[in-house]
């Protein structure tokens, strides 16, 4: 399978589940290590409709020389976040738990003591998680300035408020793995908050 092929394929999945509404959300996937760089979805494509053609080859900073295709304005922080991670394949999606609660936890959403934090990677029992939260910011560089700052290795994912959440991992497989296991922990966080924090 290609990238275009395996990226067009994770889209459409993730579009049935309704976190790529509206063209939203972007996928990537890492071609070359040295010097970076990414094949990730272009720019402004229905997600559940995409092709193995509509993905274009990135740097680090997103940039591409690509003369005809426009890569998603979040490139760059999927670069970034490769680039800081060695991850081999980042998520972006616009599903609605983390933005929810990132209202509620603005300065990191803390999980524990829960069955599907093992597929997040971590532990089912007496292992706290906090998945980092930053503010939204149309400017990669600082997206990716707080991402940098806040990062953990034993925590592949980042919640942006009032936007979305990126995830990452190996592969895309086992990005989509943890992206399908932090959805529902999130919404188990919401659904069980009381007043309190
Ligand atoms: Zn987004």
């Amino acid at each position: 399978m290609t990238p275009g092929e395996a990226l067009a394929a994770e889209c459409a999945r993730y579009a049935a589940m309704g976190w790529m509404r509206g063209t939203s959300g972007n996928l990537s996937v890492v071609v070359a290590r040295d010097p970076l760089r990414l094949a990730v979805t272009v720019s402004g494509r229905d997600k559940g409709e995409l092709t193995a053609d509509d993905v274009v080859v990135v740097d680090a900073e997103g940039r591409t020389d690509d003369p005809l295709k426009v890569p998603s304005a979040e490139a760059g922080l999927h670069g970034r976040i490769a680039a800081v991670s060695g991850a081999g394949a980042v998520v972006h999606v616009h599903a609605l738990a983390p933005v929810v609660a990132a209202e509620y936890w603005p300065e990191g959403v803390e999980l524990r003591d829960l069955e599907m934090l093992k597929g997040f990677g971590r532990s089912a029992h007496d292992d706290l998680v906090v998945v980092p939260v930053v503010p939204n910011d149309q400017d990669m560089r600082v997206l990716g300035d707080a991402f940098e700052a806040g990062y953990r290795e034993d925590v592949p994912a980042l919640i942006v408020a009032r936007h979305g959440v990126y995830v990452w991992g190996e592969d895309l497989y086992r990005a989509r793995h943890r992206l399908e296991c932090l959805e529902w922990l999130l919404r188990f966080k919401i659904e069980t908050r009381r007043d309190q924090r």
